[in-house]
């Protein structure tokens, strides 16, 4: 048991449902080199969801909105770290969940629907009867009613030539990427640089207040909004934290 006094005990815990969700058979042994290489960004970020990361967040909630087709994809790190909070996002923009997966086997896919479905998702893209253009095989599996016809994807975690290849399809690709350097986090169109853990929920709270808004307030926040100046402003803060920083 790690004590709720511990002062890295909202990081130990995340760490540890990685570490169950590798236990269980939904998280590959990969996700936890993805956990580490996001936990060190979180900590040059401060932990806490920046400025940037607040408005990319209402930006996501508005181009989930206004989709035709919106899909979250989820991940073995998704599904072990916020699968509640995904289900809930899912419900509240009316957006399906699809598995896709990077280290994809069947029995891993198969293992996450039923953890979702356990949790209560009933909005789920189970097929896997298309594939990404560009993309080697077993990681362009997708359901050709799902990610592949989507106009809006929002990619908790993704590779960076998944990504490509989403935006390359003409798709609106919402990233979310505590490393704002990345491939994934340079060619998103909307990018969160912040933990999913606080980003989802964030997510689905603007989604809730911008839920009866007019279509052309939320064109407005889309059209507004500039990607490449939301990752320089992502870069800066991390680098105001770091020189606010008491040595
Ligand atoms: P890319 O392929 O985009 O260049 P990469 O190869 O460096 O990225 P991957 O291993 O493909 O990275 O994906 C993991 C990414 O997910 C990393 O950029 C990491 O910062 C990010 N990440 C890991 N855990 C979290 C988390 N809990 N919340 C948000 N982002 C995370
Ligand atoms: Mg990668």
């Amino acid at each position: 048991m790690i004590p709720k006094s511990h002062p890295r005990y909202e990081s130990l815990m995340t760490r540890e449902l990685i570490v169950k969700g590798v236990e269980k058979g939904i998280t590959s042994i990969h996700g936890l080199i993805a956990q580490g290489r996001g936990e060190a960004f979180d900590y040059l970020i401060g932990e806490k969801t920046t400025e940037s990361a607040l408005k990319a967040e209402k930006v996501a909630a508005a181009a989930l909105l206004l989709a035709k087709k919106p899909i979250i994809s989820v991940n073995g790190n998704v599904a072990a770290l916020v699968p509640k909070k995904i289900i809930k996002l899912s419900e509240i923009v009316d957006a399906p969940l699809e598995v896709n997966l990077f280290h994809r086997t069947e029995e891993r896919v198969n293992k996450i629907i039923q953890h979702l479905r356990s949790l209560g998702a009933k909005n789920l893209c189970t097929k896997s009867d298309a594939l990404l253009p560009g993309i080697e095989h077993e990681r362009g599996k997708v359901d050709s009613d799902g990610i592949f016809r989507a106009d809006v994807v929002l990619v908790p975690l993704e590779d960076g030539d998944r990504c490509e290849a989403l935006v390359d399809m003409g798709k609106t690709v919402i990233a979310i990427d505590l490393n704002p350097l990345s491939r994934t986090a340079q060619g998103a169109s909307i990018t969160i640089v912040d933990n999913i853990t606080r980003a989802v929920p964030n997510i689905s709270k603007f989604a809730e207040e911008l839920k009866n808004s007019k279509k052309d307030a939320l064109l407005g926040l889309v059209d507004e909004f500039d990607n490449r100046k939301n990752l320089a402003d992502a870069v800066n803060e991390i680098a105001a934290h770091l020189a606010s920083y008491q040595y």
